[in-house]
């Protein structure tokens, strides 16, 4: 049987690209390996939202020379949002065979018996008309319990500092009865958790159904328990969409709405389509109508044209709405975004000195929030063992990261859990009872 490696850059949406690449070559016989060194064909899932995964990853494709001239018949292929944009800064890896951008991932098997017998270079532009049948591959699932469903992809908005738009292309849903048809088909499959993704998950609107309307649709499939969706955009987060938290029982209360800075000038210049001012009411309105509600957010430290002033209004932004999670990023040029062309005036040594501060706060955030849940009882979903390995881990509804001792048949199961110890990033517990198989 000939097998498969794949290494997947970015974020989730890139990780269910490479799910479902990783399904179509499951039924056309290859077989999966951990090993690199093993693999008949390597494929690299690249992301160039910021520099740090673009530089991770052409130094990843640089290494697997090696495996190539040790074993020439390997095929080597590089695909994502780099060569969507910038093919080139691939093509001088002579050692790669094929690639392929963002459009064409599900074209993944016939590319790769063109590419054993030349180099193959495909780089689409646009949607094709086989994307909307996308949902309908069974993607390879890591995780037995838990799994992403892409419902949009391609944004529209053009933030000053993104490359999305340019990698991803425009924006369009995924037809509710596919997204239905896929979420169905993983629960057959034992998922309890689905996970609808979208680059502004909150736009999604196919034909008038918008996201609050699918969430209603999901929550009907029988055999899928828990139903979360990602990413928020504050312009899109809406009352309805508040709502339908509020009424479906399996929809999480966790929303990852990123405020990316605190100050109305820096927003401006983000071109982000909100002020400071909107963006607290939102979350404020969140919290009334869902006090449980766990929030987390992304920051962009360091923008162009960000003084300390600016900073500080993302502190106090912070403060204001009080974070469950934050991730932090030092900002990073990126081509052909509007803002490549500003003046990168923050120096490193201060956009690092920011991320460590902002990174502070948003700890000792979480850290007083997870305080509180010491010796709860926590519903927990087990998805497999602790990032450490030696125990199992799982997730309350809200997102939290619980750590406990306990045998791996637990897996895909939810069980109530003591809490025994709090730290900022994860809880500790003891196992009382399974609760749901
Ligand atoms: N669509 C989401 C939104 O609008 O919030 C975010 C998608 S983006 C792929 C993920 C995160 O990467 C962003 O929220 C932002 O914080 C960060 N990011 C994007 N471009 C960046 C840049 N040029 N430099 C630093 N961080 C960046
Ligand atoms: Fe990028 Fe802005 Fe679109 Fe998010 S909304 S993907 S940050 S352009």
């Amino acid at each position: 049987m000939k097998k498969f490696y794949i290494k997947t850059f970015g974020c989730q949406m890139n990780v269910n690209d490479s799910e479902k690449m990783a399904g179509i070559l499951r039924s056309l016989g290859y077989e999966k390996t951990d090993l690199p060194e093993e693999a008949d064909l390597i494929i690299v899932n690249t992301c160039s939202v910021r520099a740090k995964p673009d530089n991770k990853a052409y130094s990843f494709i640089g290494n697997l020379k090696k495996i190539k001239k040790e074993k020439p018949e390997t095929i080597i292929a590089v695909g994502g949002c780099v060569p969507q944009k910038e093919k080139e800064s691939i093509l001088r890896f002579k050692h790669v065979d094929l690639v392929f951008g963002t459009f064409n991932f599900m074209k993944i098997g016939e590319l790769i018996e063109r590419a054993k017998k030349e180099r193959v270079v495909e780089i689409l532009n646009s949607k094709i008309p086989e994307e909307d049948k996308v949902p309908l591959i069974d993607s390879y699932l890591e995780n037995v319990c838990v799994a992403y469903v892409t419902v949009q992809r391609g944004c529209n908005r053009f933030c000053s500092y993104c490359i999305v738009p340019f990698t991803r292309g425009r924006e369009r849903s995924v037809k509710p009865e596919l997204v239905f048809k896929e979420v169905k088909r993983l629960a057959e499959r034992g998922v309890k958790e689905v996970h609808l993704l979208g680059q502004n998950v909150d736009f999604y609107n196919y034909e008038g159904i918008d996201l609050a309307d699918l969430l209603y649709m999901v929550s009907e499939v029988e055999g899928i328990e828990r139903i979360r969706f990602t990413t928020s955009h504050p312009c899109g987060f809406n009352r309805k969409i508040v709502e339908a938290m509020k009424n479906i029982e399996k929809v999480c209360p966790y929303v990852h709405l990123p405020p990316q800075s605190g100050s109305t000038k820096i927003l401006e210049r983000m071109n982000r389509g909100y002020t400071r001012e909107e963006y607290i009411e939102r979350v404020m309105m969140l919290k009334e109508e869902i006090p449980e509600v766990a929030l987390s957010g992304d920051f962009i430290v360091g923008f162009p044209g960000e003084t300390t002033k600016d900073f500080e209004e993302t502190l106090s932004l912070v403060e204001t709405c009080v974070f469950d999670q934050g991730f932090v990023f030092e900002y990073s040029p990126r081509p052909f975004t509007k803002a490549s062309n500003f003046k990168d005036d923050v120096p490193k040594k201060e956009k690092n000195r920011r991320l460590q501060e902002l990174q502070n706060l948003l700890r000792v955030q979480a850290e007083e929030k997870n305080k509180k849940r010491l010796g709860c009882i926590e519903e927990v979903l087990v998805e497999g063992k602790s990032p450490k390995g030696k125990e199992l881990s799982g997730r309350t509804k809200d997102n939290k990261l619980v750590v406990f001792d306990g045998s791996e048949e637990l897996v895909g199961k939810f069980v109530e859990i003591e809490i025994t110890e709090t730290s900022p990033f994860f809880l500790k517990g003891k196992l009382l009872q399974k609760v749901k198989v």
